[in-house]
């Protein structure tokens, strides 16, 4: 039995090698040439890794602090307990200490509207039904609302309002008044709560990778050796009574009994499927846009912000890079900051020069660490947004009313085809996390298909694994 995977980040990798573990013959067909999909690596001068997309790995990202043990990576601590947090709220500057749950030093309004904002939104989002969130108790009411909706009548001061503007920023790369609210809570709960999202220590920013997100990719591709095939754009998938044939853009064939699709949702719903996708799953996908995201690091001699007493992390309202974290390699030098324009922001700043944009970036850092960040020895920005192979980040949202009007059609396959990927998870929704538990989910999925469609075939049977 044979599975074509379309697409080589970590959802079509993890899917690959479940399934050749199972003793099915895989292909993976990769358009760029290189795997990793929406985590990438690139190296300085002097060897420091940067990773130009996904890169956090969280506390309760068990399954990918399990994968760096049998690929034999190793992760290490974000850097965040030495020195406070600067948050630049409403033209004021204040400092927080990084713990999750730790109290800024804002005025006491503030506080306590925030503590009873977050207290309200966790509680709403603990109800949501993760596997079929358009059954969840209220759901056509909750998915009728944007989240900038329930923050306009839940947070009762301007800088509380101002706060969850930004963490929407922060986790969807898109405007609180994109997000269906019914979709904000069940993220969040994917993600445990809104805590855990925006946090570094005990948060989905805890750890990183020893050289980089990407070697989890490389290290899966080198074991699945020549089954992965680069520089293969997959244009269209069709049917047939007896399998699938997925022809690339430039006209290979391949025929298997099964397709995976790990593609981001827009570009999942880009290819050309005979017969034509049902309605439902092609206006899913239409109505699954990616988020904005344009990600920068500055590279300086040394972190110098920790001789003042800052940790490198910002969070702000003003912009236009409104987060900032200390993405030093774990030796301290360089010292790296990475920030991100998101959202409308990285809309607006897409359209001018790169070195506008480093301009922009620039005074932010200055305005958050001091005029020692005035000139970076090394400038990189990667826009997401503008990659023909992703087309934005971190990942897809829901706007109002999709998940109520198409949720059954979200990781149902249609016929041979499967779907997988990070927007595929019902838990941890949109990291890499959940981008390898859906591929390891959709190899279940294919190895029960398989299995329905050949009496004869039994999975671990006659195949060849792989480490
Ligand atoms: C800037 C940025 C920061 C992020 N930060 C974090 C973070 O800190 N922590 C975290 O956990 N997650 C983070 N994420 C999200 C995380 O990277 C993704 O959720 C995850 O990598 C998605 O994996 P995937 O396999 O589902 O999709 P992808 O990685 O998008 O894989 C899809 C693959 O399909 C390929 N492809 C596309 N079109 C075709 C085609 N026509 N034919 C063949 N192949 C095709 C693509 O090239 C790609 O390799 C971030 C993402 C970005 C971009």
């Amino acid at each position: 039995m044979t599975v074509v995977v379309v697409g080589a980040g970590l959802a079509g990798l993890a899917a690959a090698r479940s399934l050749v573990a199972r003793g099915v013959a895989v292909t993976v067909l990769e358009a760029r040439d290189r795997v990793g999909g929406r985590t990438e690596g690139m190296t300085l001068d002097d060897g420091t890794p940067l990773e130009l997309g996904g890169q956090w790995i969280g506390e309760g990202h068990t399954r990918m602090h399990e994968l760096l043990d049998e690929l034999g990576l190793e992760a290490f601590r974000t850097w965040n307990d030495d020195g406070v947090l600067v948050l630049d709220l409403l033209g004021r500057r204040s400092t927080v200490a990084p713990r999750k749950g730790a109290v800024p030093r804002v005025s006491p309004f503030v506080l306590a509207d925030l503590a009873q904002g977050m207290l309200r939104f966790n509680r709403l989002a603990a109800r949501t039904d993760l596997e079929r969130p358009w059954l969840t108790p209220g759901a056509e009411s909750l998915d009728a609302q944007t989240w900038a909706t329930w923050i306009r009548r839940n947070l009762r001061t301007r800088a509380g309002r101002a706060y969850f503007h930004v963490a929407c920023e922060a986790v969807w790369a898109a405007q609180a008044g994109d997000v269906s609210l019914l979709h904000a809570l069940f993220y969040t709960h994917s993600n445990e709560d809104l805590e855990t999202l925006l946090a570094v220590d005990r948060g989905a920013q805890q750890d990183r990778v020893v050289g980089g997100s990407v070697r989890v990719a490389e290290a899966m591709a080198t074991a699945l050796g020549d089954r992965v095939r680069l520089g293969e754009p997959v244009r269209g998938i069709a049917q047939h009574e007896g399998g699938v044939r997925v022809t690339t853009r430039a006209g290979e064939t391949y025929d298997a009994d099964v397709a995976v699709v790990t593609l981001p949702p827009t570009l999942a719903g880009r290819l050309e499927h005979h017969p034509p996708l049902p309605s439902w799953r092609d206006q899913l996908t239409q109505r699954m846009p990616a988020g904005s995201v344009i990600k920068v690091f500055a590279v300086y001699p040394e972190p110098f912000w920790r001789r003042s007493g800052l940790n490198g992390q910002a969070a702000s309202d003003v912009g236009p890079v409104k987060v900032v974290l200390d993405n030093s390699p774990p030796s301290g030098s360089p010292g790296v900051l990475v920030g991100f324009f998101e959202g409308k922001e990285a809309r607006t700043w897409a359209r001018r020069t790169e070195s506008e944009r480093r301009q922009a970036a620039v005074d932010c850092f200055v305005r958050y660490f001091g005029p020692e960040a005035v000139a970076p020895e090394r400038y990189v920005e990667r826009d997401w947004m503008a990659e023909e192979f992703t087309r934005g980040c971190y990942g897809a949202h829901f706007g109002p009313g999709v998940w109520t009007s198409y949720g059954e059609a979200w990781r149902a396959p249609v016929g041979r085809v499967h779907w997988a990927g990070a927007e595929c998870a019902p838990r941890w929704n949109g990291y890499m996390e959940g981008a390898v538990r859906s591929g390891e989910a959709v190899a279940d999925d294919v190895v029960a298909a398989l299995a329905e469609l050949s009496g004869a075939w039994r999975p671990g049977v006659g195949g060849t694994g792989v480490g």
